[in-house]
Parts: structure tokens; C-alpha cells; sequence
């Protein structure tokens, strides 16, 4: 992982409102001068998540206001074709389940590729030539466009087919859910981990009626099981550190 590539200080964050792009946007914010946010309206099934972006956007700089100067526009890029080619649970209303071959049906093949490949295309406008995303293939729920190989061979491809020297960065690629929350707490404290817990959305089934200590969620989908996992275990060592 590079603190900045030397040439650009600007990055482009793909961020949903979720827990591990509001990292990412932390992890931005913290290295880089100018940061913009990217985010992809593919017809999901619950609208909470694009209603998150804004509020996490808007409490990011209003709780650290040192980044207010370093975070720039949002943009929204709408891609309806996905939902139309993809038959999946995040945008039809069906129940999340396990298929046969391993992979949530909240799977939406190679998803990231394409977020990427749109991020690159407005990159190159914009001038910025770091792209940063949240994957992760520790945790993972068995989603192959989230390992490492696969985006670093997609950075290869991008710089090819664009002639500038494009960086994909994703801090969180080796981490487990519980470092997750360390780096949360490393970057911004116990205010940006409140932050995270009040406003980002990680739950599959958009349930935002009960706060749990690790935030709000259904607490049953794959995405809240991770979640709450990650809390306990990240707040438990915590506390074990604390009471040494
Ligand atoms: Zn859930």
C-alpha cells in the first residue's frame, strides 16, 4: 500500500455509505488533498443506502473539519443495465439465501469490475489517478471480483486502455472485519467509529429499525452477521487492552 502514488494527491473514493467505504473515505481524507466520492445507483432494492452516502458525506465534515477542505464533489452514476441483466436478491424482492455454488444470491457478477472501469473513465476526466474501493477478500463472502489478483489485473488493464498511470488502492484488502474497526478508531477515534455506527449501512435487507451497539441492521443477513462479528471481536480486544 502506497501513502500516495507522488504524482497525484487526488483520489477517487468508491463509496456506497456502507461501513467499509466510509473507512475507505476516512483512510482518503487522511493521505490525500483532494478527495472525491463516486457512487453507482444500479436500481438497488432499498434506497437507504444511496440516503446514507449523503448523510455520511455530511457528518464526515461535520465531525472532522479538517477534511472539509479536502472533500470535493459526489457524483452518481446511474447503471440501470445492471439490474436488468443481473437477476439477483439486492434488487428483486426475493429472499437472501446461499446458492449452491458457494455465493450469496445477493451476488452481482463482477459488479466491482464495472464500478471500477466507470471510476477510471471519470478519473481520467477529473484528473485523478488513484482509485480507492473497500474491498476485501479476508472476509469476504466468496465474491471473486473483490480479490486483490482480480483489481490489480483490472489496474493493469485500465492503465493500459487509457495511457495514465492509474493506481487502484483497497486498504482494506487484508484485513479482517475486526481490523476494520481498528482502523476506524486509528484514523478518526472513537468519533468516527460513533460516526459509523449512527450512519453506514451494511445490512442486505435495508432494516434500519433497530440500533444495535455495532449499528443498525436486520442482525440476521450475511452483512450483519460480519458486521456485529467484526464489532464484537475489535470491542472485546479492546476492552481486554483497557483492563491490562
Ligand atoms: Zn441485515
Amino acid at each position: 500500500m502506497t501513502k500516495d502514488n507522488g504524482t497525484n494527491s487526488a483520489a477517487l473514493v468508491l463509496f456506497s455509505g456502507g461501513q467499509d467505504s466510509t473507512v475507505c473515505l476516512a483512510w482518503a481524507l487522511d493521505r490525500y488533498e483532494r478527495v472525491e466520492t463516486i457512487g453507482f445507483d444500479y436500481g438497488q432494492r432499498h434506497d437507504v443506502e444511496l440516503e446514507c452516502r449523503v448523510k455520511v458525506r455530511s457528518a464526515t465534515i461535520e465531525a472532522f473539519p479538517e477534511w472539509n477542505a479536502r472533500l470535493g464533489d459526489d457524483h452518481m452514476v446511474e447503471i440501470p443495465a445492471l439490474s436488468k441483466i443481473s437477476e439477483t436478491a439486492l434488487t428483486r424482492d426475493v429472499e437472501i439465501e446461499m446458492q449452491e455454488n458457494g455465493l450469496p444470491n445477493t451476488f452481482v457478477p463482477g459488479r466491482n469490475l464495472l464500478f471500477f472501469t466507470y471510476a477510471s473513465a471519470l478519473g481520467h476526466r477529473r484528473g485523478m489517478k488513484t482509485l480507492v474501493g473497500g474491498m476485501c477478500e479476508t472476509d469476504y463472502s466468496g465474491y471473486p471480483d473483490c480479490r486483490h489478483e482480480t483489481l490489480q489485473s483490472l489496474a493493469h488493464a485500465i492503465r493500459l486502455g487509457t495511457d495514465v498511470e492509474f493506481v487502484i488502492e483497497t486498504p482494506l484488502m487484508r484485513l479482517s472485519k475486526a481490523q476494520t474497526w481498528e482502523l476506524a478508531h486509528d484514523l478518526g477515534g472513537s468519533a468516527l467509529v460513533d460516526l459509523i455506527v449512527e450512519h453506514t449501512h451494511s445490512c442486505y435487507k435495508g432494516a434500519r429499525e433497530t440500533r444495535h451497539d455495532w449499528g443498525y441492521g436486520c442482525g440476521a443477513c450475511p452483512a450483519c452477521e460480519l458486521r456485529e462479528k467484526g464489532f464484537r471481536e475489535w470491542s472485546g480486544a479492546t476492552a481486554e487492552t483497557a483492563g491490562a
